[in-house]
C-alpha cells in the first residue's frame, strides 16, 4: 500500500499535535478554545462538528453552522484545521469549507458501508484522512478502512489510537490494547500512528502516562481535547484539558527523561529484573495450572463432561473476594480469570478430543 507520511502532507510538521475542543459548541467557545490550544503548542486544530454519540440524549453536534467558527479559528491561529466526518455529505461540507485534515471516527469505522461511502466521496480529492481504531477490537475493520480509502486513491493517511470498548477498560474509558496497536503497525507499515489519550482515558488526570507510553511506541502525533472551560463542555467534559493543562502536558511529554533523581541506573535496572523474575514465576504457575486442568479433563471424559462443569459464577465471586483481599482490583481479577477460563476450555477440549 502506498502511503504518504505526515511530514510530506505539506500541512504541518511532525509530530502532529492536534488540539481543540471535543465539540464546537458556540462561536466564542470554538474560537477561544482553539486559540488556547494553539498558544499551548498545537500545530493542528480540531473541533467536532458532527458527533455520533452512543446515547440519543447527548449533544449530537452543532452541524454545519459550526464550520465557519472552526475555519476562522484556523485563520486566527495560522494553523490547519481538522474534523470528523461520518457520511459522504459531511465530507462534501468539510471540503467546501476547506478543512485541511479529515478523520473517520471510531463508531463509523465499525461500519464498512459508511466507510465505503466516505471513501467514494474522497475519490480524486487530495485531503489527508486519519482513521481512528474501530470501537470494537476488530483488526480487519481498521485495516479494511485503509484499504477502502486506498482503493479510491487516498494516499495521505494516518491512524489514530483512541482505545477500544471492552468490559475491562477501567480505570480507562476505552482499553488501550497496546498489543493490538503494535500488531496494526506491523501489518500496515508506513501508516503512522497518532495517540488520542483523551478518548482512551476519559478523564484528564490519566492523560500523561498514556501519552508517554505512546511515545515509547514511536507514535507520530497526539490528539488532545482542549477546552477553555472543560467542566462546562457539552461533550466529554471529564477528559478535556484547559489550554494551560495542554501546555503542561506537552512540556512533560517532550521533556528529556533521565534516571530519576536520587537513584542510580543500577537501582532502576534491579526493579526491571524483579519484574522479569516475577513474570517468570507467573509462567511457572500457569504451566502447573494447565497440568491440573488437563487432569481434570480426563475425569470429565470418564464421568460425562456435562456433569463436571464447575459453578463458574460462584468460583469467580470467590476469586474476586480472595484476590480482592490481596489488593487485586475486581476488573483485573475478572480479566485474568476470563482469559484463564478460555485457555482452560481450549486445553480440556484437546484432551476430550484425543480420548
Ligand atoms: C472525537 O474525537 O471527539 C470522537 C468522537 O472520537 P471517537 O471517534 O474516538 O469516539
Ligand atoms: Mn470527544
Amino acid at each position: 500500500m502506498e502511503i504518504i507520511p505526515i511530514k510530506d502532507w505539506g500541512i504541518a510538521s511532525s509530530p502532529l499535535i492536534i488540539a481543540g475542543p471535543c465539540s464546537a459548541e458556540t462561536e466564542k467557545q470554538t474560537l477561544e478554545s482553539c486559540a488556547g490550544a494553539a498558544a499551548a503548542g498545537a500545530n493542528v486544530l480540531r473541533a467536532g462538528i458532527w458527533k455520533p454519540r452512543t446515547g440519543p440524549h447527548s449533544f449530537q453536534g452543532i452541524g454545519e453552522e459550526g464550520m465557519p467558527w472552526l475555519v476562522q479559528a484556523g485563520k486566527d491561529a495560522g494553523l490547519p484545521t481538522s474534523t470528523e466526518v461520518g457520511t459522504a455529505e459531511h465530507v462534501e461540507i468539510a471540503l467546501k469549507y476547506g478543512i485541511d485534515i479529515l478523520w473517520i471516527g471510531a463508531k463509523t469505522v465499525v461500519d464498512p458501508y459508511a466507510v465505503e461511502n466516505i471513501a467514494a466521496a474522497l475519490k480524486g480529492v487530495d485531503v489527508p484522512v486519519m482513521v481512528k481504531n474501530p470501537a470494537t477490537p476488530t483488526m480487519s475493520l481498521w485495516t479494511g478502512a485503509f484499504k477502502r480509502l486506498h482503493n479510491q486513491g487516498v494516499r495521505k493517511m494516518a491512524a489514530i489510537h483512541r482505545g477500544f470498548a471492552t468490559p475491562y477498560a477501567a480505570p480507562f474509558r476505552h482499553e488501550p490494547l497496546w498489543d493490538m496497536v503494535a500488531e496494526f503497525m506491523r501489518l500496515m507499515p508506513g501508516v503512522e500512528m497518532i495517540n488520542d489519550p483523551s478518548h482512551i482515558c476519559g478523564r484528564r488526570d490519566l492523560l500523561l502516562p498514556i501519552a508517554r507510553k505512546a511515545k515509547s511506541y514511536g507514535h507520530h502525533g497526539w490528539m488532545i481535547e482542549t477546552h477553555t472551560t472543560p467542566d462546562e463542555a457539552w461533550s466529554d467534559a471529564a477528559q478535556q484539558v484547559t489550554p494551560e493543562g495542554l501546555k503542561t502536558l506537552l512540556g512533560k511529554l517532550f521533556a528529556e527523561t533521565n534516571v530519576p533523581q536520587g537513584k542510580t541506573k543500577e537501582e532502576v535496572e534491579a526493579l526491571w529484573y524483579d519484574l522479569n523474575r516475577l513474570d517468570g514465576d507467573l509462567a511457572e504457575l500457569l504451566q502447573q495450572r494447565a497440568e491440573v486442568s488437563k487432569e481434570l479433563a480426563k475425569y470429565k471424559q470418564e464421568a460425562g463432561a456435562d456433569l463436571m462443569y464447575e459453578d463458574w459464577d460462584a468460583s469467580l465471586e470467590n476469586r474476586i473476594s480472595s484476590w480482592g483481599n490481596q489488593g487485586i482490583p475486581q476488573g483485573l481479577t475478572r480479566r485474568i480469570m476470563d482469559l484463564i477460563r478460555n485457555y482452560d476450555l481450549g486445553l480440556q477440549n484437546e484432551v476430550l478430543k484425543e480420548s
